[in-house]
């Protein structure tokens, strides 16, 4: 991969690194199916990503006529990544069997390793023989939905699919790697302001917090509507604050230090609790919840904002939900995409249907979704929450920071980047912008 690396660095143009030669072998981050059973008996927390997670020399696969190869420059961690290396709630060799019998192609995904990761900025090396809209040499980003568009399932929302998959994380050749393997229809522009390890974090979560919050299929946010945000500078949370800040709406973001909540206030959040200090217990045990740290919790928000919250953005889960639904607003709509704390979740069902409450869940995104939510990064509307970079040998460390829950925002691993800052092709798009919004997140990390 060295002459691929040293000819998008030296700005080689498109036609010349189409012509160079392929790898036989490609270095990326793996877990091994071997290894599936190294954590049995351990507590979620003690797991260890930076046990679990190989840096390995693997074959780079056949293309398939719909795909592209892409030099990855940067990847990104996300949680799915964390699930994966400590293999809960399931070890991914069972995701990749499946896709294996699907076709003669889904073959190639199972393997005894799954190379993770399911956001990358890079350059298009080789397009399939069926691919029209891109060529080697494009800068692109790599959104994560992986769509079989010969299912007809696919062709309403095709978030809806049957068979729909996230790539690296539900199918092998991920981003977190020197190279991937991906569907022509998970390209995106890359916008031309970012460096490579600023355009790589965002697709997977500014996408997911699109579809949750803007798009018709998650919450419809209107102009003015107040929206509770958990975790809101975590990665999905730090651009639903953008984008409820863009859509005209209120945000009232909860986060668990002091550091977090003036990061929040940087950012133009002024309604911020800090669920650390407050000290809230939902929970009373394991197996009670208790109503009256609801209505705490209920009554600082509206102390906060007046009212409350049309909107609740869910993801913790067990640990939140009870206090989320009970929290929302008459006819208000709780938006859940995952479940951090624990899947199995309880709530007061008399809350929900007495005051006409919906909970929706929502997954990642459509192509339309994702293809819209890059074009406000691409023009400056909602910007990277990068605050922290790794190389691609200490990605198991990378992962370890958000298993701990220790970072900020989104942490990017360079993979055949060699240093930061690199790839910014708009230097006065960048300048208009703000380099001060650009790295907001980094300055506070740092
Ligand atoms: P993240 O970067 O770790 O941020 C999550 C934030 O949630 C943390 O910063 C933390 O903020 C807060 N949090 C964690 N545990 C909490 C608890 N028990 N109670 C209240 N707040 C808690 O992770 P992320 O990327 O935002 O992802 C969050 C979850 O969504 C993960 O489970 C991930 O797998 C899932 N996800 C799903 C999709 C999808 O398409 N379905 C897409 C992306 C992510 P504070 O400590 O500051 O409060």
């Amino acid at each position: 991969m060295e002459q691929f690396r040293q000819a998008i660095v030296q700005g080689a143009a498109g036609e010349e690194i189409g012509a160079l030669a392929l790898p036989e072998t490609y270095r990326g981050a793996v877990v091994r199916r071997d290894e599936v059973d190294m954590f049995a008996g351990l507590a979620s927390g003690d797991k260890d990503p930076r046990k679990s997670l190989h840096v390995d020399e693997v074959p780079v696969p056949d293309l398939a006529p719909d795909e592209a190869y892409v030099a990855v420059m940067a990847g990104a961690i996300n949680f799915n990544t964390v699930w994966t290396s400590i293999f809960e709630p399931l070890p991914t060799f069972g995701f990749l069997d499946r896709l294996g019998r699907e076709s003669a192609w889904g073959a190639r995904h199972a393997l005894d390793y799954h190379v993770v990761g399911s956001d990358s900025s890079g350059v298009v090396l080789r397009v399939g023989s069926a691919v029209r809209n891109w060529r080697p040499g494009d800068r692109v980003v790599i959104h994560c939905n992986y769509v079989d568009d010969q299912d007809p399932s696919a062709h309403d929302d095709s978030m809806l699919a049957a068979n729909q998959r996230i790539w690296g994380f539900e199918t092998n050749f991920g981003g977190l790697a020197e190279l991937t393997v991906v569907k022509a229809n998970q390209l995106m522009p890359k916008p031309t302001y970012l460096s490579w390890e600023e355009a790589a974090v965002n697709a997977l979560c500014n996408s997911t917090s699109y579809r949750m919050l803007v798009s018709r299929n998650g919450a419809a946010m209107a102009q003015g509507d107040r929206v509770l945000i958990w975790g809101a500078t975590g990665g999905l949370g730090g651009y639903a604050v953008q984008h409820v800040l863009n859509g005209g709406g209120v945000p009232i973001g909860v986060v668990s230090s002091a550091e977090k909540a003036e990061l929040l206030h940087d950012l133009g959040v002024e309604a911020v609790i800090d669920r650390r200090a407050a000290g809230y217990r939902f929970w009373a045990d394991e197996h009670t919840q208790d109503e009256a740290e609801w209505r705490r919790f209920g009554k600082d928000v509206r102390a906060l904002i007046g009212d409350d919250p049309d909107i609740v953005f869910e993801h913790p889960g067990r640990q939140t939900m009870g206090a989320s639904v009970f929290a929302c607003r008459r006819g208000g709509t709780v938006v859940t995409c995952a479940a951090t704390s624990g899947y199995m979740i309880e709530y007061d069902n008399r809350h929900l249907w007495m005051k006409l409450k919906t909970i929706k869940g929502s997954h990642f995104a459509n192509y339309r979704e994702a293809w819209d939510a890059n074009q406000l990064i691409c023009q400056g509307r909602v910007v990277p929450t990068l605050s922290a970079v790794y190389d691609l040998d200490a990605v198991g460390e990378a992962a370890y920071q958000v298993h701990h829950n220790l970072h900020e925002g989104k942490i990017a691993v360079l993979c055949l980047a060699p240093e930061e800052g690199l790839g910014i092709d708009d230097p006065e798009l960048r300048a208009r912008v703000g380099e001060e919004r650009i790295t907001a997140f980094r300055r506070h990390g740092a």
